[in-house]
């Protein structure tokens, strides 16, 4: 109860009361409550009116037929107004409207009745009040119902002032009914003002609840939002889930697999490996057989050409079978050598080794095909070089191998520089050709096996390419390395680099 009082008395209003007063949404509900308010308004002044003819018995009988007429000429007007009052206009057409209802029954028939009935003494004051009443339901501003009220009480005062005689009965109705409407005159003012700020307080909260409802509205809007992208989420995901564990099946299928390859890659491998030692073994068997009958050849051919009663012609072709032989001897060495190396047979018999010294011997004992090839080879040996721990037999072979290519890939005539370095804890030698070089795709695959970049059966060159394997092979036993550098056209130099002191057996690549 003390919310609502001080509601209406804005003393605790949480929002500035002419913030509501001017909001066009508040003139809107006051414009269509001032509306039904005119209706009901005018329908109790009929009704009243109706009720009124019953005082009018009391009128003097001239005066009741004057007054019944104009009663209900003021009814048929009123039911019209009521009738026709049209809806949905604007605030100040029904705040007219409702002062013009207000005056029309204070000044047609209260008044003219006042006047008829004795002025300050006439009781048709009562009916008068009334009308004061009835108006107090209209929800006014008290500016404009103070000068509504006051304006319906003149209405009792002039009519009572131009009468002959306005104090009839004396001074004392006059006070009293003047106080009386004065009275009158505040309640309705005040009930009218009330049930204004009453409508106030209800678009108040008509507000709240309005906007309450679209917070509430739009917090659906966005929880239907969040909803539906948690359901795409949640979607993306399970497809995701079901992605992945198609993926995981697929790569248990693909280990699956990898583990069986395994296993047959295996089981491959330790066929190869039976293979590969059937094989060493075969080559050791095959070489071992050869290289008897080849030892006579050469040894038989030597002594043949000893002998002095042989013609030129037969002496030449005894040289040809001679270094064919030695050729073929070679070869099978180096698939002697080939195989014990992969069988892991290949022993070193390391002994100071002057490399300058080995150099220069394979060099001499190479010389007849060099001759032939009628290459100069050209020796820049660097004698501060002292012995280096190496197989000096071996040796000699690296630097044969290397020297054979050099002369065999140089078309005749050409340069071949051997080179010696001391590099820190190593020694280098390099063989420089003049040679049809090597194209940088071939550079990566001469060390291997078999690999020759020209490998047709019409090549110019002979060999079975294994001399750059086994150098390597070798190269690497002495825990050196082994590089080639190489322009095609121009020439290739080979470079090895021993290390000057042996630590043991190494396997490099
Ligand atoms: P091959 O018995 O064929 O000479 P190698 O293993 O000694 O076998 O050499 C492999 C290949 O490297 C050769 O076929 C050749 O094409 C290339 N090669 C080796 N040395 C030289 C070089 N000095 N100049 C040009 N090519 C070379």
């Amino acid at each position: 109860m003390k919310k609502f009082i001080n509601d209406i008395l804005n003393i605790n209003y949480p929002i500035n009361p002419s913030l509501i007063e001017n909001d066009a949404r508040f003139q809107e509900r006051l414009a269509v409550a001032c509306y039904y308010r005119i209706k009901i308004i005018g329908s109790c002044a009929v009704f009243l009116y109706i009720f009124s003819n019953v005082m009018d018995y009391h009128l003097p009988v001239e005066q009741f037929l004057q007054i019944f007429i104009l009663k209900i000429l003021v009814i048929f007007i009123f039911l019209y107004a009521i009738l026709f009052l049209p809806a949905g206009k604007g605030i100040n057409f029904y705040n007219i409207a409702g002062a013009a209802f207000l005056w029309l029954t204070a000044a047609l028939i209260n008044a003219i009745i006042i006047h008829l009935t004795g002025g300050y003494d006439s009781y048709w004051v009562m009916s008068l009040s009334m009308v004061m009443v009835v108006a107090s339901l209209y929800p006014w501003q008290l500016r404009y119902e103070i000068p509504a009220q006051f304006i319906t009480y003149l209405f009792y005062i002039v009519p009572s002032l131009i009468l002959d005689n306005p104090f009839n009965e004396g001074v004392h109705p006059f006070i009293v009914n003047n106080f009386y409407f004065v009275g009158f005159m505040f309640v309705s003012a005040s009930l009218s003002y009330i049930q204004y700020r009453w409508l106030m307080v209800d678009f108040y909260l008509y507000i709240n609840l309005l906007e309450s409802k679209n917070e509430l509205e739009s917090s659906k809007e966005s929880l239907l939002m969040r909803k539906r992208e948690a359901e795409e989420k949640t979607a993306e995901l399970e497809k995701t889930v079901s992605d992945l564990s198609r993926t995981k099946q697929a790569l248990l299928n693909i280990m699956e697999d990898l583990r069986n390859s395994k296993k047959e890659m295996e089981e491959t491998n330790i066929q190869l490996k039976k293979y590969d030692l059937l094989k060493s073994e075969f080559l050791a068997n095959i070489s071992h057989e050869l290289r008897t009958p080849l030892t006579s050849v050469i040894g038989f051919s030597r002594l043949l050409m000893d002998d002095n009663s042989l013609s030129p012609d037969k002496k030449e072709y005894l040289t040809i079978i001679s270094q064919s032989s030695n050729n073929l001897l070679n070869l099978i060495n180096d698939l002697l050598d080939i195989s014990k190396v992969e069988a892991g047979e290949m022993e070193l018999f390391v002994h100071p080794t002057d490399i300058n010294f080995t150099i220069s011997n394979t060099i001499y004992s190479l010389s007849p095909m060099i001759t032939e090839y009628k290459h100069t080879v050209v020796e820049q040996l660097d004698q501060s070089i002292s012995e280096i721990e190496a197989d000096p037999r071996r040796v000699q072979q690296i630097v044969s191998n290397l020297l054979v290519n050099a002369v065999k890939y140089t078309p005749q005539g050409g340069q071949i520089t051997v080179t010696s370095t001391n590099s820190y804890d190593e020694v280098w030698v390099t063989v420089r050709d003049t040679g049809v070089g090597i194209s940088p795709e071939n550079l990566g695959v001469i060390f291997d096996r078999f690999r020759q970049v020209d490998g047709s059966t019409t090549r110019k060159f002979g060999g079975i390419g294994i001399g750059l394997d086994l150098t390597k092979a070798l190269v690497n036993m002495h825990g050196g390395r082994i590089w080639v550098e190489s322009e095609p056209g121009k020439g290739s130099a080979f470079t090895v680099a021993l290390p000057k002191k042996y630590k043991g057996k190494e396997q490099k690549d």
